[in-house]
C-alpha cells in the first residue's frame, strides 16, 4: 500500500485546439515531478479518450499524441514508488458512469484514502487500482446528486489530505486545490492561434513558460475553478469550497520544484538563493571553494558564495542522462546510482578545504558517498552545508519521504549524522533561516507545512 505516496504533476488545458500537445509539452516542463509515468486525457465534447504508459513524457506519446483531437485535456506525471504493480496505477484514470465520462488525474496524498477504500469495497465497490485516486471516482459515481459539480464537491467533504485534481467531464475542466493548499497549482492564459483564448492548469509555472502562457494567479487553497463555453467563449466559474488557514508545502521550495518556477507565488530560484545566503550568514566558515551538488544545491551555493565573497566552483559535474537516486527501491542500487551520476574534478578539488552545499539529507546515502569521492580526489577538508533543515519526519501529504526509521537525522544528532557520512563539519540551515528565505509573508513558517522539519502534522 506504499503506492498510496503521489508526488507528482498534473496539468489541464480547456479551449484550444491543441490541448493534448500543450499537455505533452507541460508534462514534458514538469517531468523532474514523476518520472515513471505519464497519461494525457482528451474530451472531444462527445467521448474522453486516454493515452497513457510507463515511462518517460517523450516515450509514452511518442506514437499517437495526433490521436488525441478535443478541445479539452488533463495530463499527469507520476512519480516512482517502491515494489509495486504500477501499470495500474498510471493516470489519468477515467470511468464511465450515470452522469457520462469522467477523468481525474491527482498531485498529493490522501490521509483517508484506506479507510474511504475499506467501506468503499465493503459496498462492492471494486477497485483496479492502488491508487487513492480511484476512491474519488466511485464516491463521485455513487454520488446522487444530480450535477458532476455538486457531487465532486461532496465527495471533497469526505476525503481528506492533500490533493491538486483536475478533473475532465466530456464539456468542461475542473481544478481543485485541498483546503490547506498543501501542493500548488497555478492558473495561466492561452491565446490561440485564432486569437481566441484558452486557459491552462499546471502544478508549476514551468510548464507555461514552454507553451507561451500567460500566468494569472495561484488556485486558491480550498478552491475549485470549472471551466465551461457559453457562447463561444469560456466561462470561468470559482467556488471556495473550503475556507481555512493555508499549510503550503514548505519542501516545494528545498527541492521539489524547478528553480524557474514561481511556486505559490514565489520565485523558486530566489528562495532557494536567499537560503544560501542566510546559511552564509548563520555559519560563517574558512574555506577554499564552494562547491554545489549538481543540481539540487547549485543556487543555494551560488548565495552562499555571494555572500561569503568563498569563490564558487562547478566541482562535481553530473550525468544527466540518469534519473533521481531516490528512485530505486533497494539500498545497493541507490549506492551504484550516486556513482553513476556524480563526477569530481580532481584538478578543482585536490588539497583544497571545500563547502560543500545540497539541498538536503534523507536518508545520508548520497552525501556519505559524495563525500567518500570527493575525499578519493584529494579534498583536504569537506564542510557540509545542508540548505534545509533536518529532515525528522516522513511526509504524509504527498513527497516522497521514506518513513521514520530510514530518516537519518530523526534517530541521530547533527555530531552523529556527521560522523556517519564523514563530513569535517556539518550544518542545517535552520527554520527560521528558511522562512526568511521565503520572504516576510512566511514569518514564523505561519501559511506552511513544515511537518517534515517540526513534526507538526495539520491533518
Ligand atoms: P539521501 O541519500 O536519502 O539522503 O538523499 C538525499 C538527496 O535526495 C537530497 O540531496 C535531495 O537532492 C534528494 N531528495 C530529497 N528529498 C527527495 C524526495 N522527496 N524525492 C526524491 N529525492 C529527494
Amino acid at each position: 500500500m506504499e503506492s498510496w505516496n503521489e508526488k507528482c504533476a498534473v496539468v489541464g488545458v480547456f479551449n484550444s485546439e491543441r490541448s493534448a500537445a500543450l499537455c505533452y509539452y507541460s508534462l514534458f516542463a514538469m517531468q523532474h515531478r514523476g518520472q515513471e509515468s505519464s497519461g494525457i486525457s482528451t474530451s472531444n465534447g462527445c467521448d474522453i479518450s486516454t493515452i497513457k504508459g510507463e515511462g518517460l513524457v517523450t516515450s509514452v506519446f511518442k506514437n499517437g499524441i495526433e490521436n488525441l483531437v478535443g478541445k479539452a485535456s488533463i495530463g499527469h506525471n507520476r512519480y516512482s514508488t517502491a515494489g509495486e504493480d504500477s501499470k495500474c496505477d498510471v493516470q489519468p484514470i477515467s470511468a464511465r458512469y450515470s452522469l457520462g465520462q469522467i477523468a481525474i488525474a491527482h498531485n498529493g496524498n490522501l490521509v483517508n484514502a484506506k479507510e474511504l477504500r475499506d467501506n468503499l469495497i465493503s459496498k462492492g465497490a471494486i477497485f483496479q487500482s492502488y491508487l487513492d485516486t480511484e476512491n474519488l471516482i466511485h464516491l463521485i459515481a455513487q454520488s446522487k446528486a444530480a450535477k458532476l459539480k455538486d457531487r465532486i464537491i461532496e465527495a471533497l467533504g469526505i476525503i481528506k489530505g492533500a490533493y491538486s485534481f483536475v478533473f475532465l467531464s466530456r464539456g468542461k475542466l475542473f481544478a481543485i486545490r485541498d483546503p490547506f493548499g498543501f501542493r500548488p497549482l497555478s492558473l495561466g492564459e492561452i491565446i490561440n492561434d485564432d486569437g481566441s483564448k484558452g486557459y491552462i492548469v499546471a502544478s508549476e509555472t514551468c510548464a507555461f513558460d514552454l507553451i507561451n502562457a500567460k500566468y494569472i494567479r495561484d488556485i486558491n487553497p480550498g478552491e475549485m475553478l470549472i471551466f465551461s463555453i457559453k457562447d463561444n467563449e469560456v466561462l470561468i466559474d470559482s467556488i471556495e469550497v473550503f475556507k481555512q488557514e493555508p499549510k503550503k508545502c514548505i519542501f516545494e521550495f528545498v527541492y521539489f520544484s524547478r528553480p524557474d518556477s514561481f511556486v505559490f507565488n514565489k520565485c523558486v530560484y530566489e528562495v532557494r538563493k536567499n537560503m544560501g545566503i542566510e546559511l552564509a550568514k548563520e555559519y560563517k566558515i574558512k574555506a577554499d571553494l564552494v562547491i554545489p551538488v549538481p543540481d539540487s544545491g547549485v543556487i543555494s551555493a551560488i548565495g552562499y558564495s555571494q555572500e561569503s565573497k568563498i569563490p564558487f566552483e562547478l566541482g562535481i559535474v553530473r550525468n544527466h542522462y540518469i534519473g533521481r537516486t531516490f528512485i530505486e527501491p533497494t539500498q545497493s542500487m541507490r549506492e551504484l546510482k550516486v556513482k553513476l551520476k556524480l563526477n569530481p574534478i580532481k584538478e578543482i578539488i585536490q588539497n583544497k578545504d571545500i563547502i560543500v552545499i545540497d539541498d538536503s539529507i534523507v536518508r545520508g546515502t548520497t552525501s556519505k558517498q559524495i563525500i567518500s569521492i570527493l575525499r578519493k580526489v584529494g579534498a583536504k577538508k569537506i564542510h557540509l552545508i545542508i540548505a534545509s533543515p533536518q529532515t525528522i519526519s516522513p511526509c504524509y501529504y504527498g513527497v516522497d519521504t521514506p518513513n521514520t526509521s530510514e530518516l537519518i537525522s530523526s534517530k541521530k544528532n547533527i555530531e552523529e549524522v556527521r560522523e556517519f557520512i564523514d563530513a569535517d563539519s556539518l550544518y542545517f540551515l535552520s527554520l527560521e533561516g528558511l522562512y526568511k528565505s521565503i520572504g516576510d509573508e512566511a514569518k514564523n513558517g505561519i501559511g506552511y507545512c513544515k511537518a517534515c522539519f517540526d513534526k507538526e502534522y495539520v491533518i
